[in-house]
């Protein structure tokens, strides 16, 4: 049986980072670099308030720019997803779509995914006019009309991005009242390009004979009166769920499905510990969760340690 020290579960910043540490305390961390290679910088363009970048830097850039420090010193990147966790063995077992390993320390980094409507309409036409990633599909509704649904930092950024492409951004935001940052909040509502439909829920997203979306139909979350938006895109940015589901039952977590986490970064189970936004629902920055990744190393080293042998 192949041994490791340590295996990192996600290739977000956290990991990463936990990643960057591990290796150089010589611990020679194995990386399952997950469904989502880079995490959710990757979906995004510009970081401006990641520290040591004054004019900003792309977020896929800066991703792979982690991932290069971190197999600079020796992190050994499996290019795969995680299929199962077993907890509850010694030394802990991860299968990655068929391959088994066996690790005596979890570092689980796997972040969280958008969150959605909840609408038929909207898995339907995910592709076909919805997204949940205005950089990665905002090229598709170049000078077209879309729409942002939230009223967070997300909704605005997204915006921001889209105000550059299409010839009009709507936000729908289900209150009078934004959620984002002021910054945020200040940017978006002076930008000409963008309107504001306030208090309105999508009820419905409309579609074309060719099944693409042509418009949404919208509800006064006051009035209850009801009005159809013509648009060619629609982009959720409604926030986020923690990437758990692997994980359910084996180790203590919040009712969100955020895994709980004490003393730094450890878990309810001895051995495995967790950073990044897979157990932060409040801060939730690329730079806090670089930061718990190198918390998570630590706590691993000092775990390994006190176990004798590393
Ligand atoms: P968020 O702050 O949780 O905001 C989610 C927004 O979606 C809220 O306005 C919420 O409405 C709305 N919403 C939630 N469920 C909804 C539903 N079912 N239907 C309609 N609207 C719904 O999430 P986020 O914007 O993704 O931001 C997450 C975190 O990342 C925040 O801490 C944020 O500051 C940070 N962030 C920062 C930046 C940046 O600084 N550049 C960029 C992106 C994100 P209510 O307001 O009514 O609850």
């Amino acid at each position: 049986m192949d041994l490791h020290n340590i295996v990192i579960l996600g290739s977000g910043p956290a990991g990463y980072t936990a990643a960057l540490y591990a290796s150089r305390a010589n611990l020679k961390p194995l990386l399952i670099i997950g469904a989502q290679p880079g995490g959710q910088l990757t979906t995004t363009t510009m970081v401006e308030n990641y520290p040591a970048f004054p004019d900003g830097v792309m977020g896929p850039e800066l991703m792979d720019l982690m991932r290069k420090q971190a197999e600079r010193f020796g992190t050994r990147i499996l290019n795969r997803e995680a299929t199962k966790v077993d907890l509850g063995a010694r030394p802990f077992v991860v299968e990655a779509e068929g391959e088994t390993l066996h690790s005596r320390v979890l570092i689980i980094a796997t972040g969280a995914t958008p969150n959605l409507l909840g609408l038929n309409s909207e898995q339907r036409l995910m592709g076909r006019g919805v997204s949940t990633c205005a950089t990665c599909d905002g090229f598709f509704f170049k000078d077209q009309e879309v729409a942002v649904v939230g009223g967070g930092d997300s909704a605005m950024e997204e915006s921001l991005y889209l105000s550059k492409l299409c010839s009009k951004v709507t936000v729908i935001h289900r209150r009078d009242k934004l959620r984002a940052s002021k910054i945020m909040q200040e940017r978006a509502l002076a930008n000409p390009t963008i309107t504001f439909q306030w208090q309105s829920a999508v009820e419905e997203i409309l579609e074309n004979e060719t099944n693409e979306v042509e418009g949404i139909r919208l509800k006064n979350t006051k009035t209850g009166e009801r009005s159809d938006l013509a648009l060619n895109g629609l982009f959720i940015a409604i926030g986020h769920r923690p990437n758990t589901a692997l994980l359910s039952g084996q180790l203590h977590m919040d009712e969100q499905g955020y895994i709980i986490t004490e003393n730094g970064t450890k878990t309810s189970i001895p051995g495995v510990f967790a950073c990044g936004d897979v157990q932060d629902h409040v801060y939730r920055q690329a730079v806090t969760a670089a930061g718990s990744g190198c918390m998570a190393a630590m706590d691993a080293e000092r775990y390994l340690e006190a176990e004798g042998g590393a």
